[in-house]
């Protein structure tokens, strides 16, 4: 399997510590909101990921945090310091305690995750069963139940001699790691001390670049809600030391992949690398693997303040299905930006529907899966994930003279990477016709528009001619009315 290295800068054979069994980190949500369209993308990309991993034969060992204390709000680049810590901050506004804050948002991440069809990390199917209690049953980590292992890595880390401790937090002194910058080659020199706020906030912090290890329930944190003891006093752990943790705690010093989005490079990863180094001495892991983001129309990245409709029930709303979103980024390489615009999901959702159209005109028998397609998926899968490949793999296997019955079946296999629920969707009942199909694709631009007149009207007309439509949180539904 080859994948884009971002250490190496190219892409390269993925060559496992241990022979046949692969160890991927996923660097998860945090749950203080409903995560937006753009950290959707980034989890149906390691879905695939996984998926293809699994499907190439290797046994996948995965997991993946739930951040549910630690992670602070920042202006720029670097300052994720000293803002507000994200689920603190929304307990004192939901005005419950941050612990129910995280099993709520927990509860919302599985929703999405089991709507999408992207796998626990563990691999199994998210099943409405499956709540925030079970969450580590399935491969996820929760920081605030790693607390104590945080304490002992950044234990070491401080007799390495790589940490020093101010009045209002222990610190990882990033001058001590000559690499640090590895991952942008930036100069650190060039970032004057002063210019960000948090210098101010703490006048013995000694290099803006350096982070916080472990936050003191002090001055401004004096209230935090979530708070542990530790031998620097009673406080709570900086965000990257969750993750080098977590990561190392499960899988041992060494691990294979690492995944995140590009915007983690310059200094989530980039910490993460600098406390695994820290604390043992070398680095833990192999392959740093990042997606590149989801974008508005201007161009700017996704993210939780942009507002519009950026969350999985908005998208529902406006009509379209899970899975048009899940085509919509499966089908673009994880390191080509995705421009996100309406225009874009419909066409998702046209080609998802065709593939559907044509899948149900080969019918519902079982066939045999067609060798020299899956040897040739295999070979797109290993080759970065060249999905586009694979598609078009699909539309040439579609035309194929092949018996419609070993297409059909071929087509299914490949879904096990895909995840688009092919064979359900092909097994559904289908009754409308296709004037009543076009009758309610016009409807639902009518209710995009928010022309209900006309929306009702068209509900009317489809029923006069034998259908009822029912308006459903996954869209339009129609069954047919009984004589
Ligand atoms: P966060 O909860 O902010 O830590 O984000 C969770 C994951 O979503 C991280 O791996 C981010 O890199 C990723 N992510 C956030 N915004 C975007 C975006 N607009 N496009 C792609 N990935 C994103
Ligand atoms: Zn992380």
């Amino acid at each position: 399997m080859k994948l884009y290295s971002t250490l190496d800068r190219g892409v390269v054979d993925i060559i496992p510590n241990k022979e046949g069994e692969v160890s991927i980190y996923s660097c998860g949500p945090t749950v203080y909101f409903r995560m937006h369209i753009g950290n959707i993308r980034a989890y149906v990309n390691w879905d695939i990921l996984h998926r293809a991993l699994v499907y190439l034969g290797y046994d996948v060992k995965r997991i993946m945090n739930m951040t549910d204390v630690g992670h602070m709000t920042s202006k720029d680049d670097f300052g994720d310091d000293f803002g507000e810590d994200k689920v603190d901050k929304q307990a004192q506004k939901e005005g419950i305690q941050p612990l129910d804050i995280a099993n709520k948002y927990i509860e919302t991440v599985l929703e999405d995750f089991r709507n999408l069809n992207i796998l626990a990390p563990n691999g199994s199917e998210i099943t409405s069963e499956i709540i925030y209690m079970d969450v580590n049953k399935y491969g996820w980590t929760r920081a605030t139940e790693y607390i104590e292992e945080m304490i002992e890595m950044i234990k070491k880390m401080e007799k390495n001699g790589y940490t020093y401790e101010t009045k209002q937090a222990l610190y990882f002194d990033v001058s001590k790691l000559k690499d640090y910058t590895i991952f942008t080659g930036q100069d650190l020199s060039e970032k004057e001390v002063g210019v960000r706020e948090e210098v101010g906030v703490d006048s013995d912090k000694r290099n803006p670049a350096d982070f916080v290890l472990w936050m003191k329930r002090v001055g401004k944190y004096k209230e935090h809600i979530m708070n542990w003891e530790s031998p620097w006093g009673n406080g709570f752990p900086g965000w990257h030391i969750e993750c080098s943790t977590m990561s190392t705690a499960i899988f041992g010093e060494y691990f294979d992949i690492h995944t995140g989005g590009v915007d983690h490079i310059p200094v989530h990863h980039t910490n993460e690398r600098a406390q695994n180094i820290g604390a043992y001495g070398h680095p833990s892991v192999k392959y740093w693997i990042h997606n590149e983001w989801l974008v508005n129309k201007e161009d700017l990245k996704i993210s939780k303040s942009r507002g519009g409709a950026d969350t999985l029930p908005e998208i529902v709303q406006l009509g379209f299905n899970p899975m048009d979103l899940r085509y919509l980024f499966m089908s673009i390489n994880y390191r080509t930006r995705i421009s996100f615009s309406k225009e874009a999901l419909e066409g998702a959702r046209n080609a998802r529907l065709a593939l559907i159209r044509r899948l149900k005109e080969l019918g519902k028998e079982e066939g045999n899966v067609i060798e020299k397609y899956k040897e040739d998926f295999k070979k797109e899968l290993e080759n970065n994930l060249n999905i586009s490949g694979v598609l078009a793999l699909v539309n040439d296997l579609l035309k194929s003279d092949y018996p419609k019955e070993d297409i059909l079946a071929t087509v299914y296999d490949i879904d096990r990477v895909l995840g688009l629920d092919l064979e359900s969707e092909n097994n559904k009942e289908d009754e409308s016709t296709d004037e009543i199909k076009d009758l309610l694709e016009i409807r639902q631009e009518a209710r995009k528009k928010k022309d209900f007149k006309e929306s009702d009207r068209l509900r009317d007309l489809i029923y006069e001619k034998g259908y009822r439509v029912l308006d459903t949180s996954t869209g339009q539904e129609v069954k047919k009315i009984d004589e």
